[in-house]
């Protein structure tokens, strides 16, 4: 498949005072391809959100480079910005903060549409019926204001908004964390279906391995700032290389809980680091069951250890055995 984003080397850093630099993205490269789904994981503060709002542009990179149809984003500018302004599209984690309560839902849709021209006038408003239809809503929500509706309403309502400019790559930043369980799997798969019908790629961001599961081709797992893994998804549940996904991945429940009793788990002990401090060496290291003395030395590079399989880990690294 076409590489749609290709992400190198990206570094997002803040300055938070007095000489303090925190590495909130902190060196990754990865590729998004055509027409797929890539889950982005980690515990909270690991650089994921940073990460997709860096490809979008609300941050500019520190450095290293985003590429979006062989263009660095970071480059672009006058007409083509417009065009990137269109074709990527964001959906927030928190239906209620990222919807303007002032608007009423048909303007919040339209604002993408209206800014680029798209649909003017009737042609509007009929734009705004189909889109609300199209994520499981009815043109009688037109006219209505975000607080009148559930957080699950709410995120098809900013699904709509982000469909209304026909983009091409979607980063859904934690779509489905701030729902009900029981409301999740709907808004997963609408996003799938809507993929199908409008041929989307999606990077699909999310705190734990469980909710990509269903969605995911591929999934990457960050941890302060930098990318532990990266494989198609059966590959990553099924033969998880290293430690930190094999840790994530033991603490979700199976559903057979006799297995559930047996199974051999990682259990992780102590906090994350500071991304202001962090670990040299890998960063994992203060609390990988696994580590040796290389681990504190040198930074474990990124290497594809089999077909479409990616990690950093000294234990796979063919010099440090
Ligand atoms: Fe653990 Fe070392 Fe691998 Fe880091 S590089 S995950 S510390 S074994
Ligand atoms: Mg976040």
């Amino acid at each position: 498949a076409k590489k749609l984003v290709e992400v190198r080397n990206l570094k997002k850093h803040f300055e938070v005072g007095k000489g303090k630099i925190l590495k909130a993205v902190n060196d990754i490269s990865f590729d998004v391809y055509e027409g797929e789904t890539l889950g982005l994981v980690g515990e909270s503060g690991c650089g994921k959100s940073t990460t997709g709002k860096t490809i979008i542009r609300l941050y500019r990179a520190t450095s290293g480079e985003v590429r979006f149809h062989g263009d660095d984003v970071h480059q672009i500018s006058g007409k083509n910005m417009k065009d990137f302004n269109r074709k990527m599209q964001m959906i927030f984690q928190d239906p209620y903060a990222s919807l303007n309560p002032r608007m009423k839902v048909e303007d919040i849709i339209a604002e993408g549409m209206d800014i680029h021209g798209l649909f003017k006038g009737k042609e509007r408003q009929r734009r705004v019926f189909e889109l609300l239809e199209t994520v499981g809503l009815n043109k009688e929500h037109a006219s209505r204001f975000p607080h009148e509706f559930s957080g699950g309403q709410r995120q098809r309502i900013g699904i709509a908004r982000a469909l209304a400019v026909n983009p091409e790559f979607i980063i859904a930043d934690e779509p489905i964390s701030a729902l009900d369980v029981s409301i999740q799997a709907q808004v997963v798969n609408l996003l799938k279906d809507l993929q199908k019908k409008h041929g989307l790629t999606y990077l699909f961001i999310a705190h734990d391995l469980s909710m990509v599961k269903h969605i995911s081709d591929r999934i990457g797992v960050m941890y302060l700032g930098a990318m532990m893994e990266l494989a198609e998804s059966e590959d990553l549940y099924d033969e998880p290389l290293h430690p930190y996904t094999k840790a994530l991945l033991s603490s979700i429940p199976l559903p057979d809980p006799e297995v559930e009793e047996t199974r051999q788990r990682t259990i992780l002990t102590g906090d994350v680091p500071s991304p202001i401090d962090p670990p040299s060496g890998c960063p994992f290291r203060t609390r990988c069951p696994e580590a040796m003395d290389v681990c504190a030395e040198k930074k474990p590079q990124w290497l594809e250890v089999r077909p479409k399989h990616y990690v950093a880990c000294h234990l796979f690294e063919p010099e440090s055995q």
